[in-house]
């Protein structure tokens, strides 16, 4: 049996994240993660321009200025944000200016709106500008124009969106999505639309999974359920082998009589990495590599618990980094005080599942009410962090800090 730490070293080296690219329209690029590096022709900001709305200067004109000997300039013209300027300023000159016009040619500084006096088609300075240059954001301050921009390996969300509409980058590069197929075995299971027989259970791992791997944006390939024998379960996963990146099941991975999974996997050439964590709920984790395929498959325990536990644990991190994040893929964890006392954890790595929030600034950590089971996934509803109790811990006092691993929400 590997500890949790070891198992998760191996999932992780046999990830190896993709690389093939796909041009999306950039209002779809939302949530994809970036190919390559993007760059653009255009410097930030393009061209010189007001940060306030007031009046384009020539530092030298108005430095001495002051409420007791004002500068008097002409204003020559008006320039709003959008309309290039049509004159150049001479010395004794000014123009009005808006935020984010271009500065005219003549012009180094501006002088704020709130610092002068309109008399017509004059202005007083009553107070000088603090250095030449104040209020001017000038061309390729932000970005010169050719160097990277944006770096792969990013996720794309609204401000990386911003920053790639504003170089009119409209189709952009990023990682294909990983393939995904998820099956549920067991002979007693039975679809959520199925009228429930005596001694069926229903198949909720499935559409756990589903949902779980829609919040990275990967739809999964559902190949329903499929009974405990094993040609029906070797077609299956051999199908799926052929199209996914990753084919996550649930069950049959125990001891029991009816678990073939790994012996179906060993059948089918895989290199079985992971038989047996010593994690609490999940212990029956199996995860297999195929090289030839360039496919890995998680075999999850059947207990609806266990599943979405190890999914959390060691699937999440696993299809980030596949997905060709560049990092941000590892489990995220916390320090938290805990609320109640949680149990001592003899031989395995124990996943308590609870809230955690933050208050006072710290986060605190709540486990959930009810029976700690792992078939009983009605108190795992509302999950949002589970509390990491390590192997040997005699148990945890109220009002302890633990670790705790946050789940994507
Ligand atoms: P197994 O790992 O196949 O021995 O299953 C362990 C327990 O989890 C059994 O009680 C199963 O009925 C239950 N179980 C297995 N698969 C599912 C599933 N897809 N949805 C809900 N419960 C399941
Ligand atoms: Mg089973």
């Amino acid at each position: 049996m590997l500890s949790v730490a070891d198992a998760e070293r191996l999932i992780l080296d046999a990830v190896h994240p993709l690389t093939d690219s796909e041009g999306v329209r950039l209002p779809d690029a939302t949530g994809r993660i970036l190919a390559t590096a993007v760059r653009s022709q255009l410097d930030f900001p393009h061209w010189d321009n007001s940060a306030m709305d007031g009046y384009a200067v020539r530092f030298e004109d108005v430095a001495a200025a002051s409420g007791q000997s004002p500068v008097c300039l002409d204003v020559i013209e008006d320039i709003a944000a959008g309309t290039p300027p049509q004159k150049s300023l001479k010395s004794g000159q000014t123009a009005r200016i808006f935020t984010g016009a271009m500065v005219p040619s003549g012009a180094d500084t501006i002088v704020m709106q709130e610092n002068t006096r309109r008399d017509g088609d004059r202005i007083e300075i009553v107070q000088p500008p603090k250095a030449l240059g104040e209020f001017v954001r000038h061309r390729g301050r932000f970005y010169q124009a050719g160097t990277p921009l944006l770096n792969p390996g990013i996720r794309l969300q609204a401000a990386e969106i911003a920053v790639l509409a504003a170089a009119q980058c409209n189709v952009v590069k990023v990682i294909r999505k990983p393939r995904v197929a998820i099956l549920s075995t067991g002979s007693e299971l039975v679809a959520p639309d199925q009228p429930l027989k005596p001694g069926q259970i229903v198949d909720s791992n499935q559409y756990a999974l589903a949902a779980f791997l829609h919040q990275f944006g990967i739809e999964a390939l559902r190949l329903g359920i499929v009974a405990d024998t094993p040609p029906s379960l070797r077609q299956t996963i051999q199908e799926a082998l052929q199209w996914a990146d990753v084919v996550i099941s649930t069950g049959g991975v125990s001891v029991g009589d009816y678990d073939y999974i790994e012996g179906i996997l060993e059948e089918l050439g895989g290199d079985i990495q992971v038989r047996s964590v010593a994690i609490k709920p999940g212990k029956p984790l199996t995860m297999a590599s195929f090289a030839k395929l360039r496919s890995l498959y998680f075999g999850l325990p059947g207990n609806p618990v266990s599943a979405l536990v190890t999914a959390w644990r060691f699937v999440q991190p696993a299809l980030l980094k596949l997905s060709g994040l560049s990092h941000g893929w590892h489990p995220q964890f916390v320090e938290a005080t805990t609320e109640l006392a949680l149990p001592a954890a003899p031989s395995r790595e124990t996943y308590i599942w609870g809230q955690v929030a933050i208050r006072d600034r710290h986060f605190h950590f709540n486990c959930a009410g009810g029976s700690f089971s792992s078939g009983n996934l009605v108190n795992l509803a509302q999950t949002n962090a589970c509390a990491v109790i390590p192997v040997g811990s005699p148990g945890i006092a109220a009002g302890e800090r633990l670790s705790v691993l946050l789940l994507q929400s």
